[in-house]
This record gives C-alpha cells, structure tokens and sequence, in this order.
C-alpha cells in the first residue's frame, strides 16, 4: 500500500558535476509539512543561512511536488521555490500542464538544485538516469524555441520541460520559469535565480507509477467532484470553464477593483474590450487544460488581423488584462495578447512587466521620463506599439530596461523625483490586478502575504464586495475593517494548505468542497484529515515558517504596509473615496498580529512556534 509519494528527494550541485545524490524522503517530515509550499518552506528555512544573496550558489532553486501530484486527483500543480532575487523574501511560484506529474513519475518528490555551472547547462531526468548537459547552444533561445530542439536532442517527444527566456539569462529580477510553453512560475524571479546558476532548463521523463492508499476512495471522491461541479450553478464553474480567467473582468470592473492607469483609478472603460467575450470574438479557437483538469478553463488562439496577425497565444489571463491591459490604458486586445505572449517567449513576470510599464507611463505623463531617457519612444499610456519595445528592452536590459529590469521598487528609487509615490509594490512585488481600495481585507491580504504583494495568499474580494461569511466565519461589510484579520488569517491557512498539496485555486472556484480536500488527500496518503484539520494541522504552521524565514531576512511590522497611492482617496466606484489611513492599517495589523499569537512587531512567539511543532525555530 502506498501513500502518494515517491519516497526520494534528488540533489544536485551544479558547481561540482558529481554531486548529485538521492535522499529517502523521511515520513515523519512529510507527515509534518505535506508536501508543494510545506516542504519547500521548512526545506529553504534549513538550507539557506540568513542574508544569502539569492543570486549565490548557495540559494537553491527546488522543484516541489506533492502526495496528490501524479495521482487521479484532479488539477494539481508543482511548485518552485528559492528565496526571491526581487524581494528577498521566501518565494514560492507555482505551474500546471504535466511537469509536475511527470517529475513525479520520473521518482522524485523534490529535485533540490544549488552551485553554478561554470558554463550554460541543461538537466536530464529520465527515471534514475540523471545527466548535465551542455547549454551553449541553448543559451539566447527563447522560451517558445528551446522546445523542439530540446525534445528532439534527448529523442523523447514525451518528455516534459521547463525553462528559462533571456530575461532570466539577463538576471532581469522578476523572469519566470516556463513550464511546456502554456503555463508560466511567473512570480518572484525563479528565473533568474535559474539563470544565476547558468541553467537553461530542465527536461524530465518517468516510466513509474504511484501508489495510493486507498484507490476506491480516491476514485469515488474524484467522481464526486465531478459531480459537484456538474450540479451546481452556485459556483462559477460554467462560467470559468467558457470564459476562462477573464470571464472575471466584468465583475472586477464593476466593482472598482481593477487597476487602470498605473492604479491611478480602480474601473475603466476600455475594459469590456478584453473580459472572455472581447477575447472570444478576436483570437480564441479552442479549449485546453492541465494535466487530470475537467475544468478546462484556458483557451488557445491565434490573432487574425493587424501587426500580429498569426501570433498564436494564449488566453490572456485575468490579471494580464488588468496590467499590461487596462494598468496601461491598453483597450486593443490584439495588442494585449501579443503582449502577454511576448512577456511568455521572452521569460518576464506579465503581472510585474504591467506594473512597471504602468508606471514608466505615468513617469513619462509626468514629464519626469522623456522621451529621451526612453530611446526615443513616445509612451503615453495606451501606447501598445512602443509598449512591446519597452518590454523587449526590459528583457535584454536595454538603456532604460536595465533599470526597470530592476523591478518598480528600486527603478523608483534609482529615478527619484517622487516616483516612489507611485510605485505600486509591497516588499518589493508589484501589486496584482486586485487594486484594494475599497476593499480592506485585500489590502491587509496584500501587506501580510509572505512574498510581498501576491493575490495568491489570500485575496476575500468576493466575500468583502457580497458581504458572504466564510467557512467557519461570518460576514462582513465592505469598506469595514471589522472582521477582516479573522477573513484573512482564515484564507492565508485555506491557501497554504492547498499550495501544500498543490491543488490549482482556480479549480477551487469550480465547485470542488472544502471536504473533498481533505477526503482526496486522506484517500491518498492513508492519514485522517479533516478540512479543519488541514488548516490548522497544516496551515497554520506553514505560514509561520515562511514568516520566520522573512522575519530573519529582515522584514517587521514596518514592512507590512501598503503603497502611497492606496493612501489617497479612491477617485470613482461603489466605494469612492475610500482610502487606507495610517491608523486603520495599525488597528488590522495590531488584531492579526495578536490573533496569530505574534508580537507587536509581527515575529510569531516562541509559544506560538512550540504549540506548531516548530521548536527548532524557536531561538532563531
Ligand atoms: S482550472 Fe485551469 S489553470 Fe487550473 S488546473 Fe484546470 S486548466 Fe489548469
């Protein structure tokens, strides 16, 4: 009988090309820490010593799987995670497709990758065979080209890869890891932690199976959420299966959450040119999914007239439309799909590349960028010809593109002149498409979130907006801070526990229960778990880790904090002008930190980590 996992960690050093090595996964480790987020977050807390630089052979990049991965349970992803270059923080970064499964398969639970090649490599995994091989020729691809010539070197049109563009090669601070040209680790700068090491890519081929504990439970529960997401119209699934991400765009916009104009206003008009039914009528042609997904939500299309005419692309996913869209006054959705597709080919972070594009527009608005100081482009916001200039810049670091490769917070402060009024970053990661004003709860989820200003740690809007409780809650009113740590301590536990077993967010908008969680992952490992019992059994004590990991880089109560502009009052909207106060963040802040048992400056105490099972923490 099995339990879900693969039972081997494998460990590379690529500074010395006989180092590699295999672990047994111990039980009692992956018990305590379940696997995805849990095991990179108490893996990197032990491996790295405080204050490494990220772009050091030291900092390891780590592919994660989890318990389900590989298995029948529907939508699971895999993780990467290292400590960011772009916010010096714990990142973890997350992608579907099939690499995952196929890591899994290949035996391997996690693959830890430190040192640096002296020259450009690749990593080979096929089953037990592991090879270094040789980059040169790689080196320069983009990331839409290195798949064919990679699969066709190795002579394994199965094999799975995950790469790397020029923007990581370039150490540009916000690159991701491309993962079989559809699905992107986008967040944090995996990528040019990768390209810090000299490694373009990782191809992965497995021959075994996995084994479960109890298959006719899994088999029954995966049917079930089938079924679940067939009956019900309560949840969105119809909705995100036809529409996909952008399906949202409507709601957002409404409801004033969504950044127009580097963040200047939260609603616009040029918006309904890109939700689902924009992008439907321009470019899409059909509908594919990840690896077990019934959901389906991405579409595949190709852009039929104007200057791209025959680019073939993805669906532009929510939060691209809301920053290299609306962010930057961008309404031509042709315009706006090429350029999702050129941040994929190139390796750059779409939500990161919006915000900075966003905001060198407002510095040319501003007369504080000219045209000069841009090589001659004339970047008005709305601007899209110019803006793909400015992107490729950024990717090679080109004139003003090796400061804004910088990320928006230190492009800021490298600028000056009050720019960073209106850099739009917490700890350094630039804001996702949920702008906050008018929705506190958000803005507390984005302070607190353990890689900077990420919508993936929590992100209540729905609650907040329609007022609805959450499991085990109550509801709450929207421009009211009352209630809001309980909603977001509630929902950073939810999130950490699925990223722990790796299961997609989308997918559980789809219809999938609370239950169905913990019954897929009991089917699986053979362990009782109940849905509170992963919150706080698992939860809890994973984002405590993540927060200590910070707490030693550095980063306190005065980090967790929102940018200036969200403290001026919202220009339009349901909630006009609402804005975050110096003394509402306090009193959140003040709540959540004493409701988490941390103390006034937010470091967890040393009863709180004790009571976790984190004793070892506990001095630190
Ligand atoms: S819901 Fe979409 S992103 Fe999530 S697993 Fe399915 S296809 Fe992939």
């Amino acid at each position: 009988m099995g339990n879900g996992y693969a039972g081997k960690i494998l460990k590379i050093d690529l500074s010395r090309k006989d180092e590699i090595s295999t672990d047994p996964l111990d039980m009692k480790f992956a018990k305590k820490f379940l696997g995805g987020k849990g095991f990179g977050a108490k893996l990197l807390y032990d491996l790295l010593p405080p204050k490494t630089d990220p772009y050091s052979p030291k900092n390891p990049i780590m592919y994660v799987t989890g318990p389900l991965t590989g298995t029948l349970a529907p939508c699971i992803r895999y993780c990467l995670v290292t400590k960011s270059p772009l916010t010096n923080t714990f990142n973890d970064t997350y992608a579907g497709g099939d690499f995952g499964q196929e890591l899994k398969y290949a035996g391997y639970d996690v693959v830890i990758i430190s040192g640096k090649a002296k020259k450009p490599v690749y990593l080979q995994i096929f089953d037990d065979d592991i090879q270094i091989k040789d980059a040169q020729h790689l080196w320069g691809l983009n990331t839409y080209e290195i798949y064919d010539v990679l699969k066709s070197e190795v002579n394994e049109k199965t094999a799975k890869v995950s790469c790397i563009g020029p923007a990581g090669e370039n150490l540009v601070k916000f690159a991701l890891v491309d993962c079989d040209l559809h699905r992107q680790a986008g967040r944090g700068g995996a990528g040019a932690v990768m390209g810090s090491k000299n490694l373009k890519a990782v191809v992965v081929r497995g021959t075994n199976g996995i084994s479960v504990a109890d298959y006719d439970r899994l088999e029954k529960e995966v049917q079930k959420i089938s079924h679940d997401m067939g009956i019900t119209d309560k949840f969105f699934a119809p909705k995100l299966q036809a529409g996909g991400t952008p399906a949202i765009v409507d709601f957002s916009n409404e409801e004033a959450v969504l950044p127009y104009k580097n963040f200047q206003d939260q609603t616009s008009d040029i918006a309904e040119n890109l939700n689902d039914k924009g992008q439907r009528k321009s470019f899409w042609l059909r509908e594919y999914g990840c690896f077990a997904c019934p959901l389906h939500c991405s579409k595949i299309g190709m852009i039929k007239k104007g200057p791209y005419k025959g680019t073939v692309c993805d669906t532009v996913e929510y939060e691209n439309v809301g920053l290299l869209g609306t962010n930057c006054a961008v309404g031509n959705v042709d315009a706006l799909a090429y350029s999702q597709n050129l941040c994929d080919r190139l390796g750059l972070d779409a939500i990161t590349t919006g915000n900075i594009v966003g905001f060198t527009m407002e510095c040319f608005e501003k007369g504080i960028i000219t045209k000069k100081d841009l090589g001659g482009l004339d970047l008005s916001f709305g601007n899209w010809k110019n803006m793909m200039e400015l992107i490729n810049m950024i990717a090679y670091r080109k004139g003003i593109g090796n400061i804004l490769a910088e990320g928006v917070m230190r492009a800021a402060k490298k600028i000056g002149k009050g720019t960073e009024n209106f850099a739009i970053h917490i700890k350094g990661l630039e804001s996702p498409a949920w702008a906050p004003r008018g929705t506190p709860g958000v803005g507390l989820a984005l302070m607190t979130a353990d890689r900077g200003g990420c919508h993936q740690r929590s992100n209540p809007v729905g609650l907040e907006v329609f007022g609805l409780a959450w499991p085990g809650g109550y509801p709450t009113e929207r421009v009211s801070i009352k209630g809001k740590p309980d909603l977001v301590i509630w929902e950073q536990h939810h999130y950490a526990a699925l990223y722990s077993l790796l299961m997609c967010e989308i997918f559980s908008h789809a219809g999938i229960t609370n239950e169905s969680y913990a019954s897929l992952f009991s089917a699986v490992t053979g362990w009782d778990a109940t849905y509170s019992s992963l919150l706080s059994e698992y939860g809890e004590r994973i984002w405590n880790i993540t927060r200590m990991f910070n707490w030693r880089e550095g980063f306190q109560r005065e980090h967790d904090t929102v940018p200036p502009r969200f403290k001026e009052p919202l220009p339009s909207g349901p909630a006009k002008g609402h804005k975050f106060t110096d003394e509402d963040i306090n009193k959140m802040l003040d709540e959540y930190y004493s409701k988490r048992g941390w103390d006034e400056q937010g470091k967890p105490t040393k009863e709180k980590l004790i009571e976790l099972g984190l004793d070892s923490m506990a001095s630190d």
